[in-house]
């Protein structure tokens, strides 16, 4: 299944994986340690998770030259960076998360700053084995249990996916972002479940959330949408001890036309027919992709609640929209 060049990528990611939990573990990374506490990530759940940290004073450099790497396969794999003839590690004074492919071999890392300095986040760069459009955070474990479940949750960051694990939540995945990619809509294809997508309750997670279950619908891919309205993520959540309501949340998740429906509603000024004009374009362009009447009918009398406009007006404009836009 794989190369032999990336079998050996994974082999030094595996390494790098085992020294960044060793140095977290030593006096270096006693300020790493504190912050994970901050954050409520507990012992087990750094074991469980293999996260690590990389430190400004030990060079994994020099750690996995000693284990007999050489230095263009640790080039290769994106450990380390050569500027004006000096060596230095990629990763440095960041807390370091393993990122495993469906396998569960290690095909990069994600690190996060420990002061909220900009970026929050690095990741590995492309390689071989790290493609930054192909990244499902803890597709390897959803996998080994998806078949006893029904739904798959689909979070933003593998942040997200540690603290809903803390709350006996694990057939979740991370998209490491707000962008669904082709290989994802291929994975999801692949697993014949319902999608939970609960994305950041921020704007970015709001926007986003609608594009891509426009996606998802059109590829024909069964999704219900968690309606956070909290403005939260799921780990702020559970970090606020909120547990139940994310529990809630997931369980009483809605269609996406009707999520569509309430949050583009509202922007709406019910006064202005240019503005419900607008409104009726666009929950109308999402309809379309349904061919299923009871669904259209349904949210037809939803749109005519919401606008108050006379259901039989709704339902010739919505004619008038499906036959000029096709
Ligand atoms: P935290 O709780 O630590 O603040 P988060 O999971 O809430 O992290 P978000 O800002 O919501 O982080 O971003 C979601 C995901 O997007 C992250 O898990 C990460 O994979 C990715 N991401 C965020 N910022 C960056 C960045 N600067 N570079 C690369 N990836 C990023
Ligand atoms: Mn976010
Ligand atoms: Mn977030
Ligand atoms: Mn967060």
């Amino acid at each position: 299944k794989y190369t032999p060049q990336q079998e050996k990528l994974f082999e030094i990611n595996e390494q790098a994986m085992h020294l960044f939990k060793t140095i977290l573990f030593s006096g270096e990374g006693v300020k790493a340690i504190e912050y994970l506490q901050t954050r409520n990530i507990a012992k087990s759940e750094i074991e469980y998770w293999d996260i690590g940290f990389a430190s400004k004073n030990i060079k994994l450099y020099d750690k996995l030259i000693a284990k007999g790497y050489q230095q263009k396969e640790l080039l290769a794999a994106e450990l380390i960076t050569i500027k004006d003839g000096k060596i230095y590690d990629y990763f440095f004074d960041r807390i370091v998360f393993p990122i495993k492919n469906e396998d569960g071999k290690v095909i990069g890392f994600s690190a996060r700053t420990l002061q909220d300095i900009t970026p929050k986040y690095v990741n590995s760069r492309e390689t071989i084995v790290f493609k930054k459009s192909e990244l499902a955070y803890n597709i390897n474990n959803v996998l080994k249990i998806i078949n006893m479940k029904k739904e798959l949750i689909v979070l933003e960051g593998f942040m997200d996916v540690i603290a809903l694990k803390r709350i006996g939540i694990d057939h979740a995945i991370a998209l490491m972002g707000t962008s669904l990619s082709e290989f994802h809509l291929r994975l999801f294809k692949q697993l014949k479940v319902t999608l939970k997508l609960f994305l950041d309750g921020d704007d970015p997670g709001i926007q986003a959330t609608i594009k891509i279950a426009k996606k998802l619908f059109q590829k024909n891919i069964k999704t219900l949408i968690v309606n956070n309205e909290t403005k939260n993520d799921p780990d702020e959540l559970i970090d606020q001890g909120k547990q139940e309501l994310v529990k809630e949340l997931i369980d009483k998740a809605i269609h996406p036309i009707k999520f569509v429906i309430e949050k583009l509603y509202e922007k709406v000024d019910p006064t202005n027919p240019d503005s419900l004009k607008a409104y009726l374009n666009e929950t109308f362009s999402f309809m379309q992709m349904s061919k299923d009447l009871i669904v259209n009918e349904t949210f037809l009398n939803e749109l005519a609640r919401r606008t108050e406009i006379d259901l039989e007006i709704i339902k010739k404009y919505y004619n008038e929209f499906t036959t000029s836009h096709h």
